[in-house]
């Protein structure tokens, strides 16, 4: 007999269980109502634009619950809540920063994914799982024109895959020791060279991982963004004559702010020159090396040693996915291994099963690689190629759009990503307090665009100027989404600018 304090373990009825038949009811509403937002995605405002404040008083500030609650109502509510309050950068007309479109079938992947639940840290834990990681990472190298013979895996975005590139660098070219005695025991200051374009991670990078962000060398990008060689090759030298110890060269295959790709077939030759580590940051723009007519600076990211991509970018994964790819697959785990003691798996035999732990910062990891792996497979190489080729294109008609309007001024144009700005041609005169009231307007016209819904952009700074920003990374985007962009702007200009004349007017 049972101990009667025993009794309810005998049949226990958790709080967060639930029976199959209310899992199947509960699902299939929901899925019914992704369904009608997917249906809907286009005659909805890209965000409701609503305050935090707004936001926040839909869910109050009620204390944690004490007790639970009936778990379908809660999915219904949370849906409600999601579905009616939220920015959708699945919507056509959403180009803010680089964030795609997400492919639906990535949602049920999740689904998916989180049902069986894998930790992917280790083979034993996840078999079939890992070895769809495998083959993803294999794919999205292949894709990009990386020699596939390497190793890499998923992480959680770019930053992550950089930070993953940056420190197979440093441990690469600084010898194990380092792995002990840290920077303190290394070989002279160790630094990174990159252009003043690179994306914030690199001084997340330098800070955190105990450098300090004066390791970073700056170069001078070029007029079109792009890093300057020669600076690179003068900087390097100048360092190593005074002691110092380049470690890495950062070259970026798409830059955040305008797209700009460097010129990576040079700066793989200096770092071959140099014998320093060459890490392509491809967060956005490696996946558009697919292309038949990528330009050659592109491809080049074959030379790197070590490439960050973003398959929640261009590959248009549901967040989040992010993967680091290195020419030698050694590099990771000679930069992050340790085995506990209490991991007895196999790692040996002719066929070794991947334990990713070992490769990276995580230990108990998702599966983030099945959204992604069905991607590749749903749309193919070809159907990648197809759906960048057009972001693309849409790209190219919205400069061109852009610089036929009167009002707008085109300031950049590369890959899938437009700046420019609306100024009127009596403020383009170039000087100093015109550029200034520019600035000021197309700050403010970008906040009004950004909360009313109709298109969604963000911006960036081009040359010092204060720059509207259309990133296409959109398998939704069609020809009469961006054609209606630049009188938006012009609209929403000419409003602030109104405003603006009669302040002024007013004033005096
Ligand atoms: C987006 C981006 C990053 C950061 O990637 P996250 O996924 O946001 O962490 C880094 N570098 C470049 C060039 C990017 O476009």
């Amino acid at each position: 007999m049972t101990d009667p304090e025993e009794r309810d373990l005998a049949r226990r009825r958790a709080p967060l269980e639930i029976s199959g038949d209310d899992f199947r009811a509960a699902g299939h509403e929901l899925v019914d109502r992704v369904a009608d937002l997917l249906g809907s995605m286009r005659g909805r405002p890209v965000t409701p634009g609503e305050s935090a404040t707004e936001v926040r008083a839909l869910l109050g500030r009620g204390p944690l619950p004490e007790k639970g609650s009936d778990g379908p109502a809660i999915l219904r509510e949370a849906a409600q809540l999601l579905l009616e309050h939220s920015l959708f950068n699945g919507h056509p007309r959403f180009f803010g920063y680089i964030t795609a479109s997400p492919a639906p079938l990535g949602a049920l992947a999740d689904l998916l994914a989180a049902a069986v639940n894998p930790n992917c840290g280790a083979w034993e834990l996840s078999p079939m799982a890992n070895a769809v990681e495998e083959q993803t990472v294999r794919w999205i190298a292949e894709l990009v024109g990386f020699p596939a013979g390497g190793g890499g895996l998923l992480v959680s975005g770019g930053n992550v895959a950089n930070f993953a590139g940056f420190l197979a660098a440093r441990r690469a070219q600084a010898g194990e020791a380092i792995r002990a005695s840290g920077l303190s025991g290394a070989p002279g200051p160790l630094l990174v060279y990159a252009s003043a374009e690179t994306h914030t991670w690199i001084q997340k990078a330098a800070d955190l991982f105990g450098h300090g962000t004066d390791a970073i060398r700056w170069i001078p990008a070029d007029g079109k963004q792009r890093l300057d060689p020669e600076a690179l090759r003068t900087a390097i030298a100048r360092d190593r004559a005074e002691g110092a110890r380049p470690f890495l060269v950062v070259g970026a295959a798409g830059t955040v702010g305008t797209g700009a790709i460097d010129p990576l077939r040079e700066i793989a030759a200096i770092c071959r020159e140099n014998g320093l580590w060459f890490h392509v940051d491809g967060a956005y723009g490696a996946p558009a090396a697919a292309l038949p007519d990528a330009p050659a600076d592109l491809r080049a990211l074959s030379l790197a040693d070590s490439v960050a991509i973003d398959p929640h970018k261009w590959l248009y994964a549901p967040l989040e996915a992010g993967c680091i790819l290195v020419r030698n697959a050694a590099a990771l785990p000679d930069t992050f291994a340790y085995t506990p003691t209490y991991y007895a798996f196999d790692e040996g035999g002719e066929d070794p099963p991947a334990n990713y732990y070992a490769l990276g910062f995580q230990n108990s990891r998702g599966f983030r690689a099945l959204k992604v792996w069905m991607g590749l497979r749903q749309a193919g190489r070809e159907g990648y190629v197809r759906m960048i080729e057009d972001d693309c294109r849409l790209a190219r008609a919205l400069a061109d759009r852009i610089a036929a309007h009167g009002e707008l001024e085109l300031l950049t144009h590369s890959l899938s990503i437009v700046t420019f700005r609306y100024a009127p041609p009596r403020l383009r005169t170039g000087r100093a307090e015109d550029d200034a009231t520019l600035d000021a307007i197309n700050e403010d016209l970008l906040q009004r665009l950004k909360a009313g819904g109709e298109a969604f952009l963000s911006n960036a700074r081009v040359e010092g100027k204060f720059a509207l920003r259309a990133c296409i990374v959109n398998f939704r985007t069609e020809l009469a989404d961006v054609e209606a962009v630049p009188e938006i702007v012009a609209r929403l200009g000419r409003v602030r600018e109104g405003a603006n004349t009669a302040k002024g007017v007013s004033r005096k």
